[in-house]
């Protein structure tokens, strides 16, 4: 028999292999027992951020490491450390807000998920990769059951739709209150449906799905290859579409790629409006960052914010995990001041690019990315155009060339503009010592550093 803190130690060890090193030093490491029971286990995280991000990400995982070692089914739950020294206010519970304020004579409408309160509109970034899924969204809690339906979201993992769909049943809830918005993934869909069969209880189950006025499904994709659960769900779809209630649908992919659905479930989803949600821009992600921080009332200057936008590009989850990864830290330093772009780069050193990584490059690539970066004409680097920003975006080409490439100073000298041996020396010192003294120019120049690596 072993005790439960030694059973909580061989499931984060498993982890620790199991998921990246930043996220298990964050959200797993930390983790500590309230309660192991017969079937049920109650773990302590720090914070409620910190709890919603292992649920958002790792409860599964968690709860299976667990079964594995008890071979056996269990609860999972996870609570916050109560009077934590990291303990982030009250938690908003929903449920208890909605029924509050709903009209007494109404039969209380039972809800049986609670929205994230930080998945709303408001919170949300508009940017160009994810405006017209924003829009539609919009249009949907403004007009539920009319605007668009089904609105089917797809996009790849950590990009804001399952925000989106808790915005959606948050607004719809905001205004009319006594409607039954129900959200579920398509795994609790899957689950649900498996135990009422089981049971025998399918007429529960019906009562449930058919008696919304909105159905938000996340993560369509999972019905692949679920014939039974598949048919219960076009049973459900065309009930609700033609008693015209809203529905919205996640996925991972465009519906025509959705290979092992039936075909008939995917003609009904392309009958409404089909919305994607791309990569952020850069401009989106560091709007994001700054939107996060200051949700979280986080002390991050821009640089910092700015590091984490230029090397996490693809993924807003692993954006703000990074953020998360950086706050949990300087929350444990004695000293809490603002948090340094050198703490950053060590504290990150996993999700950033090595600087030891040699550099591979050529002189074209130096100055294709410094014109882009300055938005300077190639033909005004080479010229005697002595402005500001050209002279200055010149040197810094001049300086990046004898830094990163293997080229002689007369070389580079004729590559730019047919200058001399000196004009490149001189430039080459000028910017050493100027970045000694104008942090702007140094994280201008670690930020093309990366650009021509
Ligand atoms: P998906 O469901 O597409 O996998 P999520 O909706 O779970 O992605 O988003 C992942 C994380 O990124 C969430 O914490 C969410 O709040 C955040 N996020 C995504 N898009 C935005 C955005 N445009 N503005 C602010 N936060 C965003
Ligand atoms: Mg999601």
């Amino acid at each position: 028999m072993i005790s439960g803190a030694e059973l909580l130690e061989l499931v984060k060890n498993d982890l620790r292999e199991a998921i990246p090193r930043p996220k298990y030093e964050v959200l797993i490491r930390p983790l500590r027992l309230q309660e192991i029971g017969e079937n049920r286990i109650v773990l302590l995280a720090e914070t409620e951020s910190l709890k919603h991000w292992l649920q958002e990400q790792y409860f599964q995982q968690i709860k299976e490491t667990f079964q594995k070692y008890l071979t056996k089914p269990v609860e999972l739950e996870i609570d916050i450390v109560q009077g934590s020294l990291f303990q982030e206010g009250e938690q908003v519970d929903l449920l208890e807000l909605v029924e509050a304020s709903a009209p007494v004579p109404s039969p209380p409408v039972k809800r049986t998920v609670l929205f994230n309160p930080r998945f709303t509109f408001e919170n949300f970034v508009v940017g160009e990769s994810n405006q017209f899924a924003y829009s539609a969204c919009l249009a949907v809690s403004q007009r539920p059951g009319f605007a668009y339906n089904p609105l089917f979201i797809y996009s790849g993992v950590g990009l804001g739709k399952t925000h989106l769909m808790h915005s959606v049943g948050q607004k719809i809830l905001e205004k009319h209150q006594d409607l039954n918005v129900l959200y579920v993934t398509t795994e609790k869909f899957t689950n649900d449906f498996i135990t009422k069969v089981r049971n025998n209880q399918l007429p529960d189950f019906h009562k449930k799905y058919r008696s919304c006025n909105c159905l938000l499904i996340d993560d369509i994709q999972f019905l692949a290859g679920k014939t039974e659960t598949q048919a219960e769900f076009f049973h459900t779809f065309n009930y609700l579409y033609e008693n015209g209630r809203q529905i919205i649908i996640s996925s991972d992919r465009a519906p025509r790629s959705l290979r092992s659905l039936d075909d008939r479930l995917v003609s009904r989803f392309a009958g409404g409006l089909i919305t994607d949600i791309q990569e952020p821009s850069f401009e989106t992600r560091l709007a994001i960052l700054q939107k996060k921080a200051a949700l979280e009332g986080m002390k991050v200057t821009d640089d910092v914010l700015v590091l984490i936008a230029e090397n996490i590009t693809s993924n807003i989850r692993d954006l703000e995990g990074a953020l998360i990864k950086l706050v949990a830290y300087s929350n444990h330093l004695a000293d809490s001041g603002p948090i340094t772009l050198d703490m950053a780069n060590k504290v990150l050193r996993d999700v950033l690019p090595d600087p030891q990584r040699p550099i591979v490059t050529n002189l074209r690539s130096i100055i294709n990315v410094v014109c882009d970066y300055f938005k300077v004409d190639r033909n005004l680097i080479m010229s005697s155009n002595r402005s500001k920003n050209v002279a200055l975006a010149r040197q810094i080409i001049m300086y990046l060339a004898r830094e990163y490439t293997s080229l002689s100073l007369s070389q580079i000298g004729l590559e730019v503009g047919n200058r001399d041996h000196a004009t490149v020396l001189y430039s080459h010192r000028k910017i050493c010592d100027d970045i000694t003294e104008d942090p702007f120019l140094e994280l201008t120049i670690s930020n093309l550093t990366k650009l021509i690596r």
